[in-house]
């Protein structure tokens, strides 16, 4: 019986050479890559290309944890989804260029309508991607910022886009709210907590809504940029600060976290968000030691990508990271 030859076996020696050609290549770029990582050559690193590729950053979904929270590596900029139950609330949406990326990562998260979004403050590091965010899913409650606190009325191309959205939101159903303290969202069975909506100021990041999300006996607090006066409000007005998990004032600024009012959270453990090699130098280092000094686990979506945090029924926190590094 004649052997049959199986079609396209014999390749063509051209196809062979451009094959090893580009396997030569991505060696050699992949040598360039790690080369430049260890003399610290001006060249994007591993993690920064899979940041760009996205691939080190699908969330792994812990279905069983009544709980958890994701603290979205948005780089310069802050997005946090908070599951309970089977219901989610976002608080920020990233910097503009990132909706995308964020709703396909809010997607694998299993997010398909959002029983919350906070706007903290208008600035675009936290409002970038929001405009793709109200257009992907459904939201039954959205939280601004009490802009008659401001000096004067906020304007940009990226805030009119999102207000301009959020009409089409309330058009569906969504209600539009300005945040004031007080206010009470369930979260499945936890609730999200408006303890200070802005103070009086000239400057945007003072503006920014604060929140505490609380489910059973945990706790998270989120303080958006406010700066220290707001944390000095907070102070004043808020009883109960201590919560057990703390999203970094200000991408870990000076500005804010002070050593007072660090002193009245006492969390446990604390995520900064931020971007790799920022200019603004977040987080400032006395910042970290602060936290550290009150014996904080601290994590950074700048070292460690996007950060997971899952609650347990008996309370107990686990945290997993996209991407293992050193924490400095
Ligand atoms: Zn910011």
């Amino acid at each position: 019986m004649a052997a049959r030859r199986r079609r396209g076996k014999k390749k063509k020696p051209l196809k062979r050479w451009l094959s090893l050609g580009l396997l030569a290549l991505l060696v050699a770029f992949s040598g360039l890559i790690t080369a430049g990582e260890h003399y610290g050559w001006p060249l994007p690193r591993w993690s920064e290309i899979e940041t760009a590729l996205g691939i080190n950053d699908a969330p792994t979904v812990a279905t069983d944890s009544p709980t958890a929270i994701y603290f979205i590596d948005v780089g310069q900029a802050n997005a946090t989804l908070i599951r309970q139950g089977e219901e989610y609330a976002l608080i920020d949406a990233g910097e503009i260029g990132e909706g995308d990326r964020l709703v396909e990562y809010l997607k694998a998260a299993g997010v398909t309508r959002l029983r919350c979004v906070v706007m903290t403050h208008p600035h675009s590091d936290h409002i970038g991607g929001m405009p793709e965010v109200l257009a992907a899913f459904p939201v039954d409650e959205f939280l601004l910022p009490d802009f008659s606190l401001l000096d004067q009325t906020p304007s940009s191309d990226i805030l009119a886009k999102t207000l301009a959205a959020l009409e089409t939101q309330k058009q569906n159903g969504c209600k539009v709210e300005t945040a004031a303290r007080g206010m009470k969202i369930p979260i499945g069975e936890g609730e999200l907590r408006v303890l200070l909506a802005g103070i009086e100021t000239d400057n945007a990041n003072n503006l920014s809504v604060c929140t505490k999300f609380v489910a059973g006996g945990f706790s998270c607090l989120f303080t958006g940029d406010g700066e220290k006066k707001v944390e000095e409000e907070l102070l004043a007005v808020e009883p109960d600060l201590r919560a057990d998990v703390f999203l970094a004032a200000h991408h870990g600024s000076r500005t804010s976290n002070s050593e007072e009012f660090l002193a009245a959270v006492r969390p446990g453990t604390v995520v900064i968000s931020c971007g790799m090699d920022n200019s603004y130098g977040h987080p400032h280092a006395e910042v970290v030691d602060r936290f550290e000094a009150l014996g904080a686990a601290v994590y950074r979506t700048d070292q460690q990508g996007s950060i997971q945090l899952t609650v347990d029924t008996d309370g107990a926190v686990t945290v997993t990271c996209a991407r293992e590094g050193e924490v400095s």
